[in-house]
């Protein structure tokens, strides 16, 4: 996978809140500081509901400030642009947000609205409470952005057994998937079905984050050929190899691969994203078809 250095990115499309309080200095560099017990649970209750690539929308808290953040001036630099993790995270972006820009309307007659990614250090404040890295990047509904420590990814590369490049454009796509699904209503449906019926709460949880490894799989069907606003391609290669650390990466965050890691029993009962198995195949099925029709994990009947 290479990067096109003269491909622009996105305007807005990430924003760098690293050392700016919200992350190492101020009170978010307290342990388990700032935001008093409320924090703590709401913290906890994440990473219980989010599991890895989640989907936060414990919701509610607009009064919480959004983060000081740089717009990646750093970025600039052409060099810079395909060498700095930051850079190359918001290209993915731009890719991922470009595709979705055509691919919506086409597929679904709705118009895309554009989701700015955070960067942030350690601790973080969102419109759906706070948060810290250990929980993992994820998704807030209710103030429509991606949030993510790029430390995550040397917990992937170390600790769960995905080093593969291809791992953070899929990650980013996986969560712009859930801001799609926020888009199209489909978040918000499943959370009436999980009020009415608490019992199919983890169930419904299973087929969102399945159908957004799917959106994520018809983005790397296309993003060989996402452009710039330019025209310019934002990769210059993007291979078959690259594309399987993507489906590596599904199978690595498995809900039982990561209970067996915890050294824990797997216990079906408790899967919030899917198994390995079902992450890896919604992942091909968008890939395979390209097209997001293809993933509707929430069709009567269909195989999980
Ligand atoms: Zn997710």
């Amino acid at each position: 996978m290479e990067l096109n250095e003269r491909a622009d990115i996105d305007a807005g499309s990430v924003q760098d809140a690293r050392g700016s309080g919200g992350g190492g200095g101020g009170i978010g560099g307290l342990p388990i500081g700032g935001g008093g017990l409320a924090g703590i649970v709401i913290t906890l209750a994440i990473a219980l509901v989010g599991g890895f690539f989640g989907i936060n929308s414990l919701g509610g808290n607009d009064s919480a400030a959004p983060p000081p953040a740089n717009n990646l001036e750093q970025c600039a630099n052409e060099q810079q642009r395909v060498q700095l993790l930051e850079c190359r995270n918001a290209l993915y972006v731009t890719s991922i947000q470009r595709y979705w820009q055509q691919q919506l309307p086409e597929s679904f007659g709705e118009q895309y609205k554009p989701a700015t990614t955070i960067i942030f250090s350690q601790r973080v404040s969102t419109g759906c409470g706070s948060a810290d890295s250990g929980v993992g990047p994820f998704y807030c509904p209710a103030d429509d952005r991606v949030y993510i420590d790029l430390s995550f990814y040397q917990v992937l590369s170390k600790q769960l057994g995905a080093p593969g490049e291809f791992a953070q454009p899929y990650v980013l796509a996986h969560e712009y998937g859930h801001h799609v699904q926020d888009v199209l209503g489909t978040e918000a449906e499943m959370r009436r079905r999980q009020e009415r019926d608490p019992d199919s709460a983890n169930q419904e949880s299973v087929k969102l984050e399945l159908q957004a490894d799917c959106y994520a799989g018809a983005w790397a069907n296309a993003a060989a050929n996402t452009v710039d606003k330019d025209g310019d391609k934002i990769f210059k290669s993007l291979t078959e190899t690259d594309i399987q650390e993507g489906i590596q990466t599904a199978g690595q965050i498995g809900d039982d691969t990561l209970q067996k890691q915890g050294g824990g029993q797997v216990n079906p009962e408790q899967f919030t994203h899917g198994t390995a198995e079902q992450r890896q195949r919604w992942f091909r099925v968008g890939w395979e078809s390209g097209d997001p029709k293809q993933c509707d994990t929430f069709k009567p009947g269909v195989t999980l």
